[in-house]
């Protein structure tokens, strides 16, 4: 049977079975009982095609994104013939997929690596769904998602989770099989969900360097192949941004680590971020060139306001040589560099100024905190980039801009502190915002150095708490009048389970109004933020 006759065979069963919302009860029976139909193979050469599992993402109000892909051989390209395929979802009010309150028929295109992208709308605020794909009379796994509050509700608390660099080599994903057993709202991921590079340690990374479409591929579908991380994606619906493993290491813009600029480094990039769209249940349309705007805001009522940024698409080079550990220099210092770009800097200035949320969280890649290591700084930070963040903690220190809180990757550890208006008197210097750092999911911190590194972080005076030893995730809950951060850490990643524990509780300081609350949460003048280096 061609696959246009089975489509339309398919469509028949689909009006006869799930035309309308008044026959859930007959969806259901339609739905279920599909595994290992006679139609298996058709479309998908014969292999099992929900390899990579499924996700959700990007939650609205009455809207979600789902997401899968058809792979049934995931780690050498996916197996799948060179032609579009429909794909069938539903979404749910219970586990059993009996209820279906809304259906369709996605296609997952050939170039696009037979992603699926839905985006299932015409949802209730506030509740949770369970969804499921199938394919060539085959079933995805069922996955778990939830919606945002209502726009100008004031929900009593939301509750979400956030994990950074997960490298695949250096350790199973026991964060994430914890994490998943956590009673949370959303998930956010700050980058490094891949990386880039060759080799492995604890575990094998097939292939080498991934610098094109097909080894960034490849290299997604390893990940989305481990259980654990498959897991998380099952249970909450996550809002992904990246950082520089996503491409390359440590790149800026349109510039490579090795200094490749122009047309051969935007060609890695493009294709390094259509295979991170082709992975992620984004709410954005499919890239068309080497630019991929992922910058984006949601809100949960007027308790939160979440800000995903991009610091690597738009920022300038790394300044002073390009090393990570360097003293400053006075390249670093021009006020023309950029962490955001021009364009990114004024929609999170217009945002956060007009934002209603009583929490402003900006969910970003590299730490904030200025933070200097023995009078050396890591410039890849914003310690690189200070006039940009002059800037940006000059609007977190406005009156109109209520509570913002940081949320922070990339280093691969854990911290806690406070963001100042003026780091060179932080006795006396108005606290504008929190940040919260979390460490990897499995990354490590460079060779025997996180001792030094907890002890000199932990001398800081706006430095909380820090801990670079240990691999984890961090959960948070924010209330109308509190805000808990929990480090979640493990006691191994060298095997395939592990226990989890809290590291450190933070109670974040909670100002009525305004961005600036001292140490004991009470409010303070916003001085004019400024930074000397
Ligand atoms: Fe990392
Ligand atoms: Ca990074």
């Amino acid at each position: 049977m061609a696959s246009e006759e089975l489509s339309l065979v398919r469509l028949v069963d689909r009006r006869r079975f799930l035309g309308g919302a008044a026959v859930a009860a007959a969806a259901a029976i339609a739905w279920r009982p599909s595994l290992s139909s006679a139609q298996s193979g058709l479309l998908t050469g014969g292999g099992y095609p929900f390899t990579l599992g499924v996700a959700s993402g990007d939650p609205l109000p009455t809207a979600v994104v789902l997401w899968t892909r058809l792979a049934p051989d995931p780690l050498n390209g996916g197996g799948m013939p060179n032609s579009d395929v429909p794909v069938d979802w539903v979404i749910a009010t219970d586990e059993g997929l009996a209820n279906v309150v809304a259906s369709g028929t996605a296609t997952a295109p050939a170039a696009f690596a037979h992603s699926v992208h839905v985006d299932a709308t015409g949802l209730d605020p506030d509740t949770t769904y369970w969804y499921q794909f199938r394919a060539d009379g085959l079933d995805s796994p069922v996955g778990r998602t939830r919606t945002a509050p209502p726009p100008g509700s004031s929900p009593a608390s939301v509750r979400f989770g956030f994990a950074s660099c997960q490298n695949y080599g250096s350790g199973y994903f026991t964060a994430h099989a914890n994490l998943a057993n956590e009673d949370l709202d959303v998930c956010f991921h700050l980058g490094d969900y891949i990386y880039e590079g060759a080799g492995g340690g604890v575990r094998s990374v097939p292939g080498g360097e991934a610098t094109t479409l097909a080894g960034y591929r490849n290299r997604y579908a390893l990940y989305r192949s481990d259980p654990d991380l498959q897991a998380v994606h099952r249970r909450f619906p996550w809002v992904v941004t990246w950082d520089d493993h996503e491409v390359e290491n440590n790149y800026a813009a349109d510039i490579s680590e090795e200094g490749i600029t122009g047309v051969a480094f935007l060609t890695r990039r493009a294709e390094a971020y259509q295979a991170w769209w082709e992975h992620q249940a984004v709410r954005m349309p499919p890239p068309v060139s080497a630019d991929l705007p992922i910058y984006r805001n949601l809100t949960w009522g007027t308790l939160a306001s979440f800000f995903v940024l991009d610091t690597r698409q738009y920022r300038s080079d790394q300044a002073c040589g390009g090393a990570t550990l360097a003293p400053l220099c006075a390249e670093a210092l021009d006020p023309a560099r950029t962490m955001l770009g021009a364009a990114q800097e004024q929609w999170i200035a217009n945002g956060l100024t007009s934002s209603a949320a009583l929490w402003n969280v900006v969910a970003q890649q590299v730490v904030m905190a200025y933070t200097p290591l023995v009078g050396q700084f890591n410039l890849d930070q914003w310690d690189g980039y200070p006039a940009a963040r002059d800037r940006l903690l000059e609007l977190f220190g406005r009156p109109e801009v209520r509570n913002p809180l940081v949320l922070t990757g990339d280093i691969h550890a854990s911290g806690a502190g406070r963001l100042l208006a003026d780091y060179d008197n932080p006795d006396t210097s108005a606290v504008v915002g929190h940040e919260l750092v979390g460490t990897s999911v499995t990354s490590t911190f460079p060779g025997g150095l996180d001792d030094l590194f907890n002890q000199v972080t932990s001398g800081l005076p706006w430095v909380e708490y820090a801990n670079a030893s240990k691999r984890g995730y961090v959960t948070v809950e924010l209330t109308a009048d509190s805000g808990t951060a929990n480090w979640r850490v493990v006691d191994t990643v060298t095997a395939t389970t592990s226990a989890v524990q809290t590291d450190f509780t933070w109670d974040i300081p909670l100002g009525d109004s305004g961005g600036a609350v001292d140490n004991s949460g009470t409010p303070v003048v916003t001085a004019a933020p400024r930074f000397t280096g």
